[in-house]
C-alpha cells in the first residue's frame, strides 16, 4: 500500500521559522509506520512548505495513496481540505490530525464527507494501527485516537495515546527532502539547520494532566477523560496546544540523533521544538561550533540556567522567549503567570546579553483589554528590548484565535459569535480576529498592523521580523517578505 503523510501549504501567511522547521510529527509517524510495515507500505512525507498548493496537489495525484494523513493547522486548513479531497478522489482513506483537527473533529466530520476520520492527539501508534487495518481490509473500529462519523453521530475510540518518547524510533530525517530544506535554511543564513525535540508537552498543562511518562509503555487515556481534561486545563490563554503531561526523551537517544545530524548531514543549527524545554544536567551535547535554539521562559533565566545550558550546548545559544506584552493589564489577561515586572524582565535580558546569548522575543498584540495606551506601552517595551543589541528575530503577531485556547472559548461563548462561527471547521482567522477586537478591545486590526509596520521601520540591520497569522497584503503593508513559494 502507498501511504502519504502531508502538511499542506499555509493559505494565510506565517513568516518566520519555516527555514529551519520540518514537520517532525509526520516524520515520526512515517518512521514508526515504516518500522512496523516494512515492504508492505511505501511511505511518503510531503512537506507543503516546499510547494505551492498546485504543486502539492500534483504530488498527491502522482503518488496516488491508498491511505493519506494530513496535519491541519488554522493556517493551512483550507488547503488541507483541498488536499484531502484530491486524495479521496484517488481512492484513499483520508484522515486529518494535529491540534486544530483534534479540537474541531466534530465540525470537520460533519462538514466534510470526504474526510474519513480524525486522529485525536498523538498519531504514531494510531496511524500505524489504521494502516494495518486498511492493508488487511479490516474495519477501523477500535483504532486508538480515531474518531469517525456514523449515521447517528460519531464513533469514538477507546482511548488516545500519549507516547513514551523512548519507545518511539528515532525520526528518520531521510523522509524529508533535506536537500531542498537545507537550500532554504542556507539561503536564510543558518547553514544546514534543522528542528528536533528532546521532549513533548507543556509544564503549564502537566500540573492538570493525567499522565506521567511510564518507563515501559505508552499511556492510554480514555477518550472521555481526554476531552474532560482538555476542557479543564489552565493554560496560557492564547495557546491552542493540547498536552497530556510533559515527557522527556532520554539524553542518550537525543545525543545519538544530534551526532548523526551533525556528522552525517552536516547540520550546524539545531532547534529543540519542545514547547516548554526543561533545562537539566546531562551529557555534553555540542560537538563543535553549532548553534542551539530553545524555547525559554523569562522567569527561569538566571546564572544557573545559563551555566548549565552553556556546559551542555556550547556558547552559541539562541532563546525564543515569549515576552508577549509590555502592558501589565494585557499581559495579565494572557494567564501566562510570570511574576516579574518589566524592570525584572529587563535585568534578565541584560544578563543574557552579557553572557553573549542571543534572543528571539515574541509578542502577541490585540488581546482582551488592548487599548491605544497598552499598545504604545508594548511598542516602547519592544524598542527597549531591541536596544539591548542581542535580538536576532522579533515575532510580532496579532492574536490568532486558536480552537481550544481559552481566548477562543471565551469568544465562542458570546451568542452572536456562536451564531456566526459555531459548526464551522474552516475559520477565517482574520475575520475572527476583527470580531474579537471589536468585542474585547478598543484597537482595530489596522492599528495593530500599523504598529508592527512602525516597529519594522525602526529595526536595526540584522534584526529580522516575523509575523504569524497575517495576510499577504498585510505582510506587504508591513514590509516583510517570505521565501515561501
Ligand atoms: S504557550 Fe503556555 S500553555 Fe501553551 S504550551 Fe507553552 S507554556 Fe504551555
Amino acid at each position: 500500500m502507498r501511504v502519504l503523510l502531508g502538511l499542506a501549504p499555509a493559505d494565510f501567511n506565517y513568516f518566520g521559522t519555516e527555514e529551519f522547521s520540518l514537520p517532525l510529527g509526520l516524520g515520526s509517524m512515517a518512521t514508526y509506520l515504516d518500522a512496523a510495515m516494512g515492504r508492505q507500505a511505501e511511505v511518503k512525507v510531503l512537506d507543503g512548505t516546499n510547494f505551492s498548493q498546485t504543486a502539492f496537489a500534483k504530488e498527491i495525484k502522482r503518488f496516488n495513496p491508498s491511505l493519506a494523513g494530513f496535519q491541519s493547522t488554522i493556517g493551512n486548513h483550507k488547503n488541507t481540505l483541498l488536499a484531502g479531497r484530491i486524495a479521496k478522489n484517488s481512492g484513499a482513506f483520508v484522515v486529518l490530525g494535529g491540534h486544530n483537527a483534534t479540537f474541531l473533529y466534530k465540525e470537520i466530520l460533519q462538514n466534510r464527507e470526504f474526510i474519513d476520520g480524525v486522529i485525536a492527539y498523538e498519531a504514531e501508534l494510531p496511524f500505524q494501527q489504521l494502516a494495518k487495518r486498511i492493508s488487511r481490509k479490516k474495519p477501523t473500529n477500535g483504532v486508538l485516537g480515531l474518531v469517525r462519523k456514523s449515521k447517528n453521530g460519531f464513533v469514538f475510540p477507546p482511548a488516545v495515546v500519549a507516547h513514551n518518547l523512548n519507545l518511539l524510533p528515532t525520526i528518520n530525517y531521510d523522509f524529508f527532502d533535506l536537500q531542498r530544506h537545507f537550500e532554504k535554511s542556507a539561503k536564510a543564513g543558518f547553514g544546514s539547520a534543522i528542528n528536533y525535540y528532546s521532549g513533548r508537552g507543556c509544564v503549564r498543562r502537566a500540573a492538570s494532566s493525567i499522565i506521567a511518562q511510564k518507563s515501559t509503555s505508552h499511556s492510554f487515556i480514555p477518550f472521555e477523560q481526554f476531552e474532560r481534561t482538555l476542557a479543564s486545563m489552565n493554560s496560557c490563554a492564547f495557546c491552542g496546544r493540547m498536552d497530556m503531561g510533559n515527557r522527556i526523551m532520554d539524553d542518550g537517544k537525543v545525543k545519538k540523533l544530534l551526532d548523526a545530524l551533525y556528522f552525517e548531514k552536516g547540520v550546524r543549527f539545531f532547534w529543540d521544538v519542545w514547547d516548554t524545554y526543561c533545562p537539566r544536567e546531562g551529557p555534553k551535547m555540542v560537538n563543535g561550533d553549532e548553534t542551539f535554539r530553545f524555547f525559554a521562559r523569562i522567569d527561569e533565566i538566571d546564572p544557573a540556567y545559563i551555566a548549565l545550558q552553556k556546559k551542555r550546548f556550547g556558547k552559541n545559544i539562541l532563546l525564543q522567549i515569549g515576552l508577549e506584552s509590555g502592558s501589565k493589564e494585557t499581559f495579565s489577561k494572557m494567564n501566562k503567570m510570570i511574576g516579574l515586572n518589566k524592570t525584572q524582565i529587563f535585568k534578565r535580558l541584560l544578563l543574557l546579553k552579557k553572557e553573549g546569548i542571543r534572543i528571539d522575543p515574541s509578542f502577541v498584540l490585540g488581546v482582551e483589554g488592548e487599548s491605544q495606551k497598552s499598545l504604545e506601552e508594548t511598542m516602547r517595551f519592544i524598542k527597549q528590548v531591541i536596544s539591548l543589541g542581542n535580538v536576532r528575530w522579533l515575532l510580532l503577531s496579532p492574536l490568532t484565535l486558536l480552537p481550544g485556547s481559552p481566548f477562543f472559548k471565551r469568544f465562542m461563548s458570546i451568542p452572536e459569535m456562536q451564531r456566526k462561527y459555531q459548526g464551522k471547521d474552516l475559520l477565517d482567522a482574520v475575520e475572527m480576529n476583527q470580531d474579537y477586537l471589536s468585542l474585547f478591545s478598543s484597537v482595530s486590526r489596522n492599528e495593530i498592523i500599523e504598529s508592527i509596520r512602525e516597529i519594522k521601520e525602526s529595526l536595526p540591520d540584522g534584526v529580522r521580523l516575523g509575523c504569524k497569522g497575517i495576510t499577504k497584503k498585510e505582510g506587504h503593508k508591513i514590509g516583510i517578505t517570505t521565501n515561501k513559494k
